[in-house]
């Protein structure tokens, strides 16, 4: 979302702030009970994050809403963030493997590891910049037009975008346009699991409507239970990953502080 006006403060001296303040925090919560894989610090415990919104409770939306251990005070890294990195250990070969990854939308700390992994060749992108999340180095581009070549990654990672587009369909043929047979995506979405179908109403335009109705003031749809038919009528085969189907027990799974209703959903070409 495009942040209107001139920001108070420069974005250098806006990320140097928050970086000392991540610094205090993860002294502050220094601790045993909670590990972030991303950041390799353990803690007492993570911050809470998340809003409360009517909507999310009633349809029972996953990734979405208050969540009392959410953030890493360190890296805020959020728990989707460290239930994808189980994935990305687990599952896939991008710690070893020459891969060409796009990561859409990044998230920080997936961003700062992908960055680090010499075997990784790193593309990302945004379709604007947001306050002081987005460093200014990440390429301004649209997921629904993305400006590569067919067949020319291995993987994409582009979580919580799809509900802010209007052209959702397009965005998801997009990803699998670009990437090459055989490549993966992990493509997060909020998710409701009362609702069967996903729902979209254009009509539905006033900030205050959209937060009512989708759950943000930013978004246009709520998907449902159809999500990954959604995904699969554009080319993908999509897997769910949960760490707790597998052989973690909750106690191991316990210090990431992950959500256990969310799944994974990871679309293959
Ligand atoms: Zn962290």
């Amino acid at each position: 979302m495009k942040i209107p006006g001139k920001r108070l403060i420069p974005f250098w001296l806006g990320k140097k702030l928050r970086g000392g303040w991540q610094k205090y925090l993860s002294f502050k919560y220094k601790g045993s009970d909670y590990y972030c894989p991303y950041c390799g610090n353990s803690f007492v415990k993570f911050l809470p994050g998340g809003i409360d919104v009517p909507v999310l409770k009633e349809k029972e939306v996953i990734g979405g809403g208050f969540r009392e251990n959410m953030l890493c005070p360190r890296c805020f890294s959020v728990d989707r963030d460290r239930l994808i990195y189980l994935f990305l250990k687990e599952k896939t070969n991008l710690f070893s493997a020459p891969l060409k990854v796009l990561h859409i939308a990044p998230e920080g700390c997936i961003r700062a590891l992908l960055m680090t992994l010499p075997n990784i060749e790193y593309r990302s992108g945004v379709k604007y910049y947001e306050g002081y999340y987005y460093d200014r180095n990440i390429n301004l581009m649209d997921v629904t037009a993305l400006p590569f070549e067919s067949e020319s990654f291995d993987a994409v990672i582009c979580n919580h975008v799809l509900e802010h587009i209007d052209d959702d369909r397009k965005a998801i043929h997009e990803i699998y346009r670009i990437l090459r047979p055989g490549a993966w995506a992990i493509l997060q979405v909020p998710i409701s699991l009362k609702l069967e179908e996903t729902f979209y109403d254009p009509s539905i335009k006033s900030p205050e409507e959209r937060e009512k109705v989708f759950g943000q003031f930013d978004h246009v749809r709520l998907y449902g239970q159809d999500y990954p038919t959604i995904l699969e009528r554009q080319g993908f085969t999509v897997r769910r990953y949960s760490p707790f189907d597998e052989h973690h027990s909750p106690d191991e799974l316990k210090k990431y502080a992950l959500n256990q209703q969310e799944l994974l959903y990871v679309a293959y070409k």
